[in-house]
């Protein structure tokens, strides 16, 4: 199984919070579709003996393009590579570009999969986030899109300052009512250089709280379990066959291309990055030149990340495996550093396979990196 991602970086307007990648400046939008599109042309020498399952178009905002565009792109994809008979495709879409009419136009362009940003149905919510959409988008968009699509996954944060508890339970809720199979759904962080930091910095926005965040992580974990969905990964949660294939794919360590500026891609062995910079990737590509940079993982860097991502899953870190890929004396040291957390419960073993337990699942990272291989 293998992916391709589709980096659109692109947003009407910053979200106080956002550390991605993306301009607001659509100007180059053009240039910046005919340069995807001779990415995806350029490495389909990398997926040869790969049957392309998913097809992500993340962001940024990928539905402040053109469908017409994303459908050219798609096409790209399956001009070039060898595409499995259903894939997954999946459009990251914010509220306020989905109209009726866009919603059925991308369910006519096989688009199967919407992941819609919704982050809170309150206003104050979104003001304080600087998103571009407002509360009574997030809800009818929603009421619509689930007329058309059957695959669909929402974005809500916690932790944002002044969301109760009730208020978070309500934005659940609204969720479980409308029929949404799957919810992605994060703490509100405080990345560097961002303009929440300066907010919290100039006191304008109080700070989150860690105590409030880990409250209404475990309110989301036991609401969403006792609805049905399965919390298969930290931050998501799925009814039975609606779990992402795409995100699972990396979870597990298959590949992928990135394509795109600052997309990530992994083969198996290397991992890479194009550059974060519209105006040079657009040269870069134009000139013929994949604009990455490129790190073959080591055996400690492998370690690393399955410890990662697998103490984030519901698969968990397989002992056999690790002994097997990466050797008894990193088997020796996982299990020497677990201890402390299996005796707090944190952590358990079970079947020979170390998973994080509820009450370690919120510092699960930070569990991680205590069990992470120092060279
Ligand atoms: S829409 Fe998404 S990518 Fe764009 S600024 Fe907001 S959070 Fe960041």
């Amino acid at each position: 199984m293998s992916g391709i991602y589709i980096h659109i970086p692109f947003c009407k307007q910053a979200c106080h919070y956002c550390d991605f990648h993306f301009s607001t400046s659509i100007k180059k939008k053009e240039e910046m579709v005919q340069a995807l599109a001779k990415e995806i042309a350029m490495r389909k020498n990398e997926f040869q003996d790969e049957i392309v399952e998913t097809i992500y178009f993340g962001g940024g905002t990928p539905s402040i393009l053109e469908t017409s565009d994303i459908r050219f792109l798609i096409d790209e994809v399956y001009k070039n590579y060898k595409v499995a008979d259903n894939p997954e495709i999946t459009l990251e879409a914010n509220p306020d570009d989905l109209s009726k009419d866009r919603i059925i136009e991308l369910s006519k362009n096989r688009i199967n999969r919407l992941s819609i940003g919704i982050q809170s149905f309150f206003e104050e919510d979104l003001k304080l986030m600087n998103r571009a959409h407002n509360a009574n988008e997030a809800l009818e968009c929603l009421k619509v899109a689930t007329q058309y699509f059957d695959n669909i996954t929402a974005d809500l944060i916690y932790g944002i300052p002044g969301l109760t508890n009730k208020k978070w339970k309500q934005n659940i809720e609204t969720l479980l009512d409308l029929g949404i199979p799957h919810i992605s759904s994060y703490a509100l962080t405080v990345e560097p250089k961002t303009a929440l930091e300066k907010f919290i910095q100039k006191g304008s926005i109080s700070a989150p709280d860690d105590s409030v965040a880990h409250e209404q992580f475990l309110m989301l974990v036991d609401i969403l379990e006792q609805n049905g969905f399965v919390h298969y990964e930290l931050s998501n949660f799925g009814k039975p066959d609606y779990f992402s294939k795409n995100n699972s794919a990396y979870w597990l360590g298959k590949k992928y291309i990135g394509i795109g500026p600052s997309a990530h891609s992994y083969d198996g062995i290397n991992r890479s990055w194009n550059i974060a910079n519209n105006t040079l990737y657009i040269k870069s590509i134009q000139e013929d030149k994949l604009p990455h940079e490129i790190e073959q993982l080591s055996i400690t860097d492998r370690y690393n990340e399955y410890v990662m991502t697998g103490l984030r899953t519901v698969w968990g870190v397989s002992l056999e495996r690790i002994e097997k890929e990466f050797g008894k004396n990193y088997l020796d040291y996982l299990l020497q550093n677990a201890d402390k957390y299996l005796k707090e419960e944190k952590l358990q073993l079970k079947d020979n396979v170390l998973k994080t337990t509820r009450k370690g699942k919120f510092f699960c990272d930070g569990i991680a990196s205590d069990l992470f291989f120092l060279t």
